[in-house]
């Protein structure tokens, strides 16, 4: 269902009561009317109660802990390792489009404007010229809380129609604090299992994502990399840039660029999604680029996931929960979501 912007408050306007008459009452008059008065009292903050939309339920999470699951709806967690980065488990890759290719547009895509919040027409038309669908314009997203922040301003401001996961989302941020400007925070998102993603590309897009996290949430860090990338030579970050406006985004962001440089390069070891030979390099190229990085990096949280391999993802899941179906093949074991058509892997 879509809500018109300015209409998702989370409390309910009520005329006030009516004014008490100025006369004089008896002890029991006043007593009943006192009665009733309560009553009210009780049934307007019941009925505020009710319309006010349920805290949305947070845990907090290890890196394996979420490789190790296979969400049936959004799963939403504090990361153990900084609890200022916030992760959302998508049930599908289209779960995760519809909440968040809108912001993605508006934060970082190429050829789509920075500076306000596109309408469905508008970012349909961005996605499908981009060669892509809701699903697939990211496998996994991150942003820093002031840009949700923004986006929902301008969203709100320019009147823009958002749908309900766009409005999940705002709820969320409100929840967590996070919608003053001046937050340290980031949402990491990673989609389950299923059609194009297997396990092993999920853990993959889960550590990429983690190391935005600390981009964004460890000054520090973020630092560092400004640092790496200005120590790079011109052509290599001509190789970076060319790399990541091929993969969609806005090589006009700077900022943009040294981040997804230090995500690929560093913690996104799947040839599938990084490797050499996308940046017209050999492997020992690469490889002395990424010892420099790791060499010289901050000592923080994320420093040993620089080198450490990833969780392992189990090729059997114990048990599912009630609300899933398994599927068992030779080599997998995968908890299924019910969906309307039946149990899919979404
Ligand atoms: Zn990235």
């Amino acid at each position: 269902m879509l809500e018109r912007p300015g209409n998702e408050d989370d409390t309910v306007i009520l005329p006030p009561p009516p004014a008490a008459k100025p006369h004089r009452r008896s002890v029991l008059y006043a007593g009943v009317g006192g009665a009733a008065a309560l009553l009210a009292v009780a049934g307007y903050s019941t009925f505020r109660w009710f319309r006010r939309p349920k805290p949305i339920p947070m845990g907090t999470a290890t890196e394996a802990n979420i490789d190790n699951t296979q969400p049936c709806d959004i799963i939403v967690t504090y990361l153990a390792l900084d609890k200022k980065v916030v992760v959302l488990d998508f049930p599908s890759l289209l779960s995760q489009g519809l909440m968040l290719d809108r912001v993605a547009a508006f934060v970082e895509k190429a050829n789509v404007p920075h500076n306000r919040v596109l309408d469905d027409v508008a970012l349909n038309a961005a996605i499908t010229a981009s060669g892509d669908t809701i699903s697939d314009y990211y496998y996994g997203h991150d942003y820093q809380a002031v840009a949700l922040a923004r986006f929902f301003a301008l969203a709100e401001a320019e009147n823009i129609r958002l749908n309900s996961q766009e409005l999940w989302l705002k709820q969320l941020l409100k929840q967590l604090g996070w919608m003053s400007p001046d937050t340290n925070g980031a949402i990491i998102t990673v989609p389950a299992a299923g059609g194009p993603i297997t396990p092993e590309m999920r853990a993959v897009i889960l550590r990429h994502e983690i190391s935005h996290g600390a981009f964004y949430t460890v000054p520090e860090y973020r630092h560092y990399t400004e640092q790496f990338w200005y120590g790079l030579t011109l052509s290599d970050r001509e190789a970076f840039t060319n790399f990541l406006g091929r993969q969609g985004y806005d090589t006009n962001l700077t900022e943009l660029m040294l981040n997804e440089t230090q995500a690929y390069l560093i913690f996104t070891r799947d040839p599938r999604f990084f490797n050499a030979a996308a940046i017209g390099k050999t492997e020992a190229e690469v490889n002395q680029l990424r010892q420099g990085f790791i060499a010289n990096m901050p000592d923080f949280w994320l420093t040993p996931l620089a080198t450490e391999a990833l969780p392992p993802v189990p090729a059997f899941m114990p048990a599912c929960k009630p609300t899933q179906a398994m599927l068992a093949t030779r080599h997998k074991r995968l908890c299924l979501c019910y969906q309307r058509s039946g149990f899919d892997c979404v």
